[in-house]
């Protein structure tokens, strides 16, 4: 079935910028998909993005206004706050006024006010939920949401849906990416690597930590959001050990990338999926992760990288020095099966058409 779709941005930078953090990739990943299976697409976002040629039938529509806050860098119990001249009601006013001439609207922020409005409007609004819950008021409003419309909220790991208190059985999706972008590497000598944004939340410090002892160097790529922790960081590990690698496009990136002989996630939060985890198998990565929030479900241990008990760095080396026991094509292999841009997209279309069917019963 064929459908006409709405697409809404995050509300924190562009596409391109990576001040978006995974949900980028994601939303170029889902446009391209559904264009491949033959909807129709419309894009509301921030002015300035960036779209790949693979989202070329997509029509865009941009907005522009002031950033949301993001949720992780407040406190537990921030309240809702929505600046003056703020894009994310930009970004729903248009939506919600194209939307009733469309199927659907599949919303990529997370935030308060797109998932607030749900039940009231006639135009269907589905959520992809991007993370796990670091917010009082956001798990509280996903939490109703699941009371009056469960079948409106999708999630892309168990671990992550495991932060709220559903009313019905998570629908999980995984995510999706295009494995043609990723070349496969063989080499097994090369550096270690870690890639996210450069943000407490993420971790860096034990990856370095592991490098730095093993006396071996870490690529790292990345937005950085937190300059400070960038430094304190490099302070403390021996000199050389961080080799900055800046914010990349994927092209740029998968190429670096590749060549490292084990990839290191060590997310300290309920990290929602890690597509930085799928994208290092695609390119023939063997990744060790802790085993919290979305990489414990994505690393099979033993064949496609190692889990670690989170926070325990003795155990990360333990599991870097066993690295060449993990077949690198097994990785690429992993990511293909499971983490497809097509299939994804497909989750996606089957999630919406059995949400629309299900409110017409
Ligand atoms: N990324 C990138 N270029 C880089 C480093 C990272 O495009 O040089 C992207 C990467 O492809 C991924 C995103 O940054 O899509 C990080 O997303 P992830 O899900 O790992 O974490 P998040 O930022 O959402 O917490």
């Amino acid at each position: 079935m064929n459908l006409r779709l709405v697409v809404i941005s995050t509300p924190i930078g562009f596409i391109g910028s990576g001040r978006g953090g995974g949900v980028e990739l994601t939303l170029v990943s889902i446009i391209a998909g559904l264009l491949e299976l033959g909807n129709e697409v419309t894009l509301v976002t921030s002015e300035g993005s960036i779209l790949p040629s693979s989202c070329n039938r997509a029509q865009v529509i941009t907005v522009s206004g002031t950033d949301q806050e993001s949720w992780q860098h407040q406190d537990a119990n921030a309240p809702m706050r929505i600046p003056l001249n703020a894009i994310l009601p930009k970004l729903l006013d248009k939506a919600l006024n194209i939307g009733k001439d469309y199927d659907a609207i599949i919303n990529l922020s997370y935030d308060w006010l797109p998932l607030w409005v749900t039940p009231y409007v006639d135009t269907k609004i589905f959520h992809l939920i991007s993370m796990g819950g670091v917010s009082n008021i956001m798990i509280d409003i996903i939490n109703k949401l699941s009371k009056t419309n469960h079948n409106r909220l999708a999630f892309h790991t168990y671990s992550q849906a495991s932060d709220y208190k559903l009313a019905d059985k998570a629908i999980v999706l995984g995510n999706g990416f295009n494995m043609k972008n990723y070349n496969f590497q063989l080499g097994t000598k090369g550096p270690l690597g870690w890639a996210g944004r450069i943000s407490p939340e993420k971790g860096l410090e034990d990856a370095a930590e592991v490098a730095s002892s093993m006396g071996d160097k870490l690529l790292v790529w990345g937005f950085v959001e937190d300059k400070e922790y960038a430094s304190k960081i490099e302070a403390s590990v021996a000199p050389g050990t961080i080799q900055w690698r800046g914010f990349l496009s994927t092209k740029d990136f998968q190429k670096e990338l590749g060549s490292c002989r084990a990839f290191i996630n060590t997310p300290k939060w309920n990290e929602a999926f890690g597509n930085v985890v799928i994208e290092a198998m695609a390119c023939g990565v063997p990744v060790i992760a802790y085993n919290r929030g979305g990489p414990g479900e994505l690393v099979k241990p033993g064949f496609t990288g190692w889990l670690v008990p989170p926070d325990d760095i003795e155990k990360l080396k333990i599991a870097v020095s066993k690295v060449d026991q993990i077949d690198r094509t097994n990785c690429r292999e992993w990511a293909i099966k499971t983490s497809s841009q097509k299939e994804f997209a497909g989750r996606i279309l089957s999630w919406v058409v059995s949400g629309i069917a299900d409110e017409k019963i």
